[in-house]
């Protein structure tokens, strides 16, 4: 996510925080240290209930982070790929790739939920033996309960049957796992997703208009639950229009290819005016693809530097685009696409480059889709 730093790592996976985190703990220790504590813990100076708010909200954060860590390291577990966990203002997020099984997804979704709940329920059950054994222990105690009902609030809220909340992913695994059948289980959760996200924003504001503040909070997170189910339905959509489809007959064959020794220069002046594409994939001196180099990028070259710069200097580099085989499903090809390329995957056979499948190629195989009269996402 953009505008965070790395913190550290938890179990091998980077463990990063977003800057709206420091927000989000001085927003709790204030609750806490201010409203919370004076009440349960009365009697005691400013600076105790600051320094006791602070800790408990460091705690909420750690527990955020058990949260996610479930997640990551059951991923793990079952063979998937994780990236990195982020703590932001809405919670955290475990970026993995794609479980392989709805056993495997199932297991993944419900590992971080039921971590809170076991964290909540040893909370409220120590700050309620705190509060029993000694008076002294009066703020600790407070601190534990508080903590308790935080995790069992999250814990719950994230089973909300909203993709892409825990919940959600529950139900998309068990739709899956009913159905046999794993595109029509993410439309139908997408889906699921969006109204869920309408109704939460409108119960945020409705929370807000009386008065409390966890309204924008839960605002926010309806309004995130819309907008990222509303990418995901797209996504199925799809992926289900463009099942059954080889890479082969989605491509655009031939395709203009540029040489990857030739400065920045001597290219546009070649081949780019040439191509019809926003950009051109690049052979190297034996003929195999060496990369792709975006249109944009070329004429984003200083003058002075056209000349001496070679065009690859300013290309991604093969291991970085998305390359795929002719026979190969267009849908398993669409899922190593990577941002640093765009929407395009280059189609090579035998160490050669046979054509490119971009955005305008899966948009002509949609609209097929929907001539044929195939369900519109
Ligand atoms: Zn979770």
């Amino acid at each position: 996510m953009g505008g965070s730093i790395r913190l550290g790592s938890v179990f091998g996976v980077p463990l990063r925080m977003h800057w709206s985190v420091p927000l989000l703990v001085v927003l709790f220790a204030y609750g806490l240290g201010r409203r919370t504590l004076p009440v349960g813990a009365p009697g005691h100076s400013p600076a105790v209930y600051a320094v006791a708010g602070v800790a408990g909200a460091a705690l909420l954060m750690g527990s955020l982070v058990l949260h996610e860590t479930a997640h990551a390291a059951t991923a793990r577990r079952k063979q998937i790929s994780v990236e990195d966990v982020t703590l932001w203002a809405l919670g955290g997020m475990t970026r993995m790739g794609r479980p392989k099984t709805a056993a495997a997804a199932f297991l993944v979704a419900v590992s971080g939920p039921l971590t809170s709940l076991v964290i909540g329920g040893v909370a409220l059950g120590a700050g309620l033996g705190l509060h029993a054994l000694a008076r002294w222990a009066a703020v600790p105690a407070v601190v534990l309960l508080w903590l308790g009902w935080a995790n069992l609030f999250l814990g719950v809220f994230n089973l909300l049957p909203a993709v892409p909340l825990d919940g959600g992913r529950v139900v998309q695994a068990l739709l899956w796992w009913r159905t046999g059948d794993r595109e029509r289980a993410d439309l139908a959760a997408s889906r699921g997703g969006q109204v869920t996200g309408v109704l939460m924003a409108g119960a945020g504001w409705v929370l807000l208009l009386r008065g409390a503040p966890i309204g924008l909070w839960i605002v926010f997170i309806g309004l995130f639950v819309m907008v990222v189910a509303g990418a995901e339905r797209r996504h199925a959509a799809l992926h289900t229009a463009l099942r059954g489809i080889r890479v082969a007959d989605a491509m655009t064959s031939p395709v203009t290819t540029g040489a990857d020794w030739l400065t920045v220069q001597h290219f546009i002046d070649e081949v780019a005016v040439h191509s019809h594409h926003s950009a051109v994939p690049l052979l190297d001196f034996e003929g195999r693809p060496s990369g792709i180099v975006q249109i944009r990028r070329l004429a984003g070259v200083p003058a002075p530097s056209r000349e001496t710069l070679r065009v690859r200097e300013v290309a991604v580099p093969i291991s970085q685009c998305a390359v795929a085989a002719p026979d190969e499903q267009l849908t398993e090809a669409l899922d190593r696409v990577s941002l640093r390329t765009g929407m395009r995957i280059l189609v090579a056979d035998g160490g050669h480059l046979v054509g490119i499948v971009t955005g305008k190629d899966l948009a002509r195989m949609m609209q097929r889709h929907t001539l044929r009269g195939g369900a519109q996402g």
